[in-house]
């Protein structure tokens, strides 16, 4: 009987993993393997850009407080009409919640987010004349607007880097791939802030984001169609025929 080929499924199948602080250790933070992630990014993503469909600050930031706990392809179904009948700050400070519950039902949580919105509208009107906030430290001020939704805002539309956005697919994946080792988005961030060059923060997210997305899933990331996978040693690695 001729000798089997052993697959790579059943190679990957005998490795044991290494633990997490051996993983650390063995050099995922180092500069040049931190700077090979970022040009794998790149080459697989180098258009990543934001999917919340917007036409102004403050209708990102109406879409991204909108997008907690929901899919950015839901928000983008749930705002055209948002914003055709509450197109501005002032609009939507006058509109009742009950209307814009209505409106934004389907994004879940939608009493909370109708509030947050509603608030965010009176806040801008009350406080920054109507207009959205340039800085981190006011953004986070405005009702919904955490760091997450202040960073994304920051870095879309005035294209300052003053964080980096942690949402669900960056806070997995730089798990996985060994930058950071935070079980909370806000220890999440502080760490890649220690390792990613500034001025990479805003496309790294954007780029990490469409990888979650498209490859590296929840569940099953598709690590056969990864081209980051040399570079990665996690115990979540799955092989798909
Ligand atoms: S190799 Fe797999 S687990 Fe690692 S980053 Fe790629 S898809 Fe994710």
């Amino acid at each position: 009987m001729p000798a089997t080929t052993p697959t790579r499924k059943a190679a990957s199948a005998k490795k044991t993993p290494l633990p997490a602080k051996a993983r650390m250790q063995r050099g995922d933070l180092a500069p040049d393997r931190v700077a090979a992630i970022l040009k794998g990014l790149d080459e697989a993503y180098p258009e990543a850009v934001c999917a919340l469909n917007h036409h102004s600050p403050w209708e990102l930031l109406v879409a991204t407080i909108l997008s907690a706990q929901c899919t950015d392809v839901r928000v983008n179904m749930v705002t055209p009409e948002l914003f055709r009948r509450f197109p501005t700050p002032e609009a939507m400070a006058k509109a009742t919640l009950p209307q814009l519950e209505s409106l934004v039902k389907t994004t879940g949580f939608f009493r909370n987010k109708a509030k947050s919105i509603q608030g965010a509208a009176s806040k801008l009107i009350s406080e920054f004349d109507g207009e959205v906030p340039q800085t981190l430290a006011e953004l986070i001020t405005i009702p919904g607007a955490a760091r997450k939704t202040a960073n994304v805002v920051l870095g879309v539309c005035f294209g300052k880097a003053e964080g980096v956005v942690v949402d669900t697919h960056v806070l997995r994946i730089s798990r996985r791939l060994g930058l950071a080792k935070g079980d909370t988005p806000q220890k999440v961030e502080q760490e890649l802030m220690q390792i990613l060059p500034q001025d990479r923060w805003i496309s790294f997210s954007h780029q990490i984001i469409h990888h979650g997305r498209k490859v590296c899933e929840a569940r099953k990331p598709k690590c056969h169609n990864c081209n980051l996978e040399p570079l990665c040693h996690s115990k979540d690695k799955t092989w798909h025929s």
